[in-house]
């Protein structure tokens, strides 16, 4: 097959770095990358706008008509549009992550956004990172990776990154927010953080961003050669 067409699904729980790869191999493959979690991220910004308590779960299936969430990109870049705004950084907070984490648990919060994650899927050259894309959102795709690395890991590298986005926050605060969204991603009914039957599973302690998408394009030049 044309590599530039591969649909490549990248799951993994938080701070795995999937996002950093993802974005470096996009740009080295010429194919498009889609944060999800941007989505999600978008809605639980939209409830905690609302004052709704993030377990308040028929407040927020209230909420969910008036919500118009838009995806383009910018020089490549993704953009989220909430009612036409960017909502940049704000869907970033610590808070605005445990709102997102609460309102991914519901399943009309994951039907709203399903079918305009499979538009984005069904044009083909694109990879796609979250938790459920190999086995929900895109369940075949040619490439499925499952990519994880240690919990003290995990929450080392997001400290940093939002430290170097001057946000306030602590280790200790960001290894507690990243356990217990682990534990909900983990344990949810709906479309629980759970790798593909058929997915390569990944632990990427030891490697950089640059090691990483390595391995991962590596694959997929493998499954594309396959797929001839
Ligand atoms: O990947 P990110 O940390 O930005 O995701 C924010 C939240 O959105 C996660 O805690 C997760 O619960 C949820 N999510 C999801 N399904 C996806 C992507 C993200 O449930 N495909």
């Amino acid at each position: 097959m044309d590599i530039k067409k591969i649909r490549i699904a990248l799951d993994g729980p938080s701070g795995a770095g999937k996002s950093t790869v993802a974005k470096a191999i996009a740009a080295r493959m010429g194919i498009v990358y889609v944060d999800t979690g941007a989505l999600y991220r978008t809605v639980g910004l939209w409830v905690m706008q609302n004052g709704v308590a993030s377990d308040d779960v028929q407040g927020i299936i209230a909420l969910l008509p008036s919500v118009e969430i838009e995806l383009l990109y910018r020089d490549g870049e993704q953009v989220v549009l909430l009612h036409g705004e960017p909502v940049g950084n704000k869907i970033r907070t610590p808070e605005a992550s445990m709102y997102a984490s609460a309102v991914s648990k519901i399943p009309e919060v994951r039907e709203k956004l399903l079918g305009l994650q499979k538009d984005l899927a069904a044009k083909g050259g694109v990879i796609m990172d979250g938790r459920d894309i190999g086995t929900v959102i895109i369940p075949d795709a040619e490439l499925k990776v499952f990519m994880t690395a240690t919990l003290a890991e995990r929450a080392r590298r997001r400290y940093k990154e939002l430290c170097e986005k001057d946000m306030e926050t602590t280790y200790e605060e960001v290894l507690a927010d990243m356990e217990a969204r682990d534990k909900n991603d983990r344990e949810r009914e709906s479309a629980p953080c759970v790798p593909a039957e058929d997915a390569v599973q990944f632990v990427n302690d030891g490697y950089n961003v640059e090691e990483s998408a390595e391995y991962i394009i590596a694959l997929a030049e493998k499954k594309a050669a396959e797929l001839q």
